[in-house]
C-alpha cells in the first residue's frame, strides 16, 4: 500500500522532521506487519557538514540505510533513507547527521531511549535482553516477515 501525501505529511509531523527533511513514502506491509517510512533530503538544498556545521552542497547520497523505530500499533516500524554526503571545502566528503539517529546507529534515538528504559526497569540484563529481543521489540531482520 503506497501512501498519500496527507499520510506522508502525517508521518513527517509524527517524526518531528524539520524541512527540507520529508517523508516521501509510507509503505504498509500487512503480511509482514511492518511500516516502512522513507525519509528524504531533497536535492537542491544545502546540507550541513558533520564536522564544522558549514552549509555545503551535496556531493551525492549514500546507499539506503534502515533504522528500527518505535512500533506503530502492532506494526514494526522502520525508517529508511539515502543520506546525503556534504562536499565541505575544509573536511571533504562527509555523511551528514540525521535528526532521528546517531552516526552509524541501527536504531532511532527514540528506540534507544525505550531500550534504556527497559534495561532500567528490568530485574536483570538477561530479562531486559529477553524483552528487547521478543517479537514486539526485535531488531530489524530478527523476526520472520510471514
Ligand atoms: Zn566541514
Amino acid at each position: 500500500m503506497k501512501a498519500s501525501s496527507d499520510l506522508q505529511q502525517h508521518y513527517s509531523l509524527l517524526l518531528g522532521l524539520i524541512p527540507p527533511w520529508a517523508v516521501v513514502d509510507v509503505d504498509l506491509n500487512m503480511a509482514g506487519r511492518r511500516v516502512e517510512i522513507e525519509v528524504q533530503w531533497p536535492s537542491g538544498h544545502q546540507v550541513e557538514c558533520a564536522e564544522c556545521s558549514r552549509s555545503c552542497s551535496i556531493k551525492d547520497h549514500r546507499e539506503e540505510r534502515r533504522w528500527r523505530h518505535l512500533d506503530t500499533m502492532q506494526f514494526q516500524t522502520i525508517i529508511k533513507s539515502r543520506i546525503p554526503r556534504s562536499a565541505c571545502p575544509e573536511h571533504g566528503v562527509k555523511t551528514i547527521n540525521v535528526p532521528w539517529a546517531g552516526p552509524n546507529a541501527r536504531f532511532t534515538l527514540l528506540f534507544e531511549r525505550l531500550a534504556i528504559d527497559v534495561m532500567i526497569a528490568a530485574k536483570s540484563i538477561k530479562e531486559a535482553a529477553k524483552l528487547l529481543t521478543s517479537s514486539r521489540l526485535a531488531p530489524i531482520g530478527a523476526r520472520s516477515a510471514t
